[in-house]
């Protein structure tokens, strides 16, 4: 696979702020690309830089191996969306599609033929005469999107762009852009501060943080392997069990051992990561268990699949939380207030530097 963007030390700094601090990235082809991060953290900044809207103050935007630095935004093979979908309310759909390639050196019949593939793609041609106050969000978003692919750019920036859809919709249109993604063989960059978003459309993340990327990876490699604190505590629900390490064990206030996988050379303090799903509980204690800690059930939480079990463990302010199956709950029938073990094995701890 080859880049199709590459960013090479990119700093752009406002005032006091750090946008971005130092980012170098490389993009391939055809992938979905997201931007993960909190509010701040210089998502936005980044993707107006490979859009063109912002210059940066430091380093180079690549796109195919040339140096569009320089480059006004209109001169770019890159398209952005925006959240406000910017369509034209005066005009069709069909209108609106076609709009971006009157301005080309192109015959009306190649215009037409254009609109109406990327409408079949989008599953738009039943709303061919609409104006866009006659279509829903989300065949408002197609429609923008549809007029962003129509133009073929090697490039489609997409800034938040489910943000406006409700929650159903959200999640429909999720899989629906990944589909166009991959059908229209454009590659993709999304700014997004949704981990579940990221997760579900993305090939590669980059997660932020104060203008850095805190660690780049798949939707499974970010999950499951977090390499920081940070990361851990962004994506998903994590338990953290701080303490003293030493090795492959860490030791908590309380007393106990608990062991898990090294991340780092020379942690010092940190703390224990697992997953909700990765821990199990019982009544008696599981004597053969790698890692064990007792706490008290104090929230029980039904989503319906599963159950959230919240338990509180001596000398931790942070109770400790158990996803586990709607059937398994049922056998084990536990109760608010009962004392239970938590355990897991090794390999599903990490231990991450404080
Ligand atoms: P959000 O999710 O809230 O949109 P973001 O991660 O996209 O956040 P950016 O919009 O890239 O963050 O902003 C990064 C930092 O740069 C923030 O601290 C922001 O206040 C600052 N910033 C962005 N644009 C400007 C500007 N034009 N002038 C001054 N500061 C700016």
């Amino acid at each position: 696979m080859s880049s199709v963007i590459q960013l090479r030390n990119l700093q752009k700094v406002f005032g006091q702020t750090r946008a971005i601090d130092d980012v170098s990235l490389d993009i391939q082809e055809n992938e979905f690309f997201a931007m993960l991060g909190p509010s701040g953290c210089g998502k936005t900044t980044l993707l107006r830089t490979i859009a063109g809207f912002e210059s940066p103050d430091h380093g180079k935007v690549l796109l195919s191996g040339e140096d569009i630095t320089p480059l006004r935004p209109n001169k770019r093979s890159i398209n952005l969306m925006f959240q406000s979908y910017a369509l034209f309310p005066h005009m069709s759909v069909a209108k609106n599609i076609a709009y971006g390639l009157e301005m080309e050196d192109l015959t009306k019949q190649e215009i037409q033929r254009r609109v109406a593939d990327v409408m079949d793609m989008a599953h738009l041609h039943e709303f061919a005469n609409r104006r866009p106050d006659q279509l829903s969000g989300g065949q408002r978003q197609r429609v923008a999107l549809a007029r962003a692919l129509v133009k073929r750019p090697k490039v489609l920036l997409l800034d938040e762009p489910l943000g406006a859809l409700d929650k159903k919709l959200r999640e429909q249109m999720q899989l629906e852009l990944k589909r166009l993604q991959s059908e229209a063989g454009i590659t993709f960059v999304m700014v997004t501060h949704d981990q579940e978003e990221a997760l579900v459309m993305a090939d590669r993340i980059a997660l932020m943080k104060d203008g850095r990327v805190a660690q780049l990876g798949s939707p499974k490699e970010l999950y499951e392997q977090p390499n920081s604190r940070f990361v851990a505590d962004f994506i998903g629900s994590m338990n953290f069990f701080d303490g003293t390490i030493s090795g492959d064990r860490i030791t908590l206030k309380n007393g106990t051992q608990l062991s898990g996988v090294v991340t780092a050379d020379d942690m010092n303090h940190g703390t224990l990561a697992v997953r909700p799903e990765r821990i199990c509980l019982h009544r008696e204690i599981p004597q053969d268990a790698d890692n064990r800690i007792q706490g008290v059930i104090e929230d029980i939480a039904y989503h319906g699949q599963d159950l959230s079990v919240h338990v509180a463990v001596a000398n931790d302010a942070q109770r400790k939380l158990a996803r586990i199956s709607a059937t398994l709950a049922e056998e084990q029938e536990l109760k608010l207030g009962e004392s239970v073990w938590c355990s897991w094995t090794s390999q599903h701890g990490r231990l991450l530097g404080a």
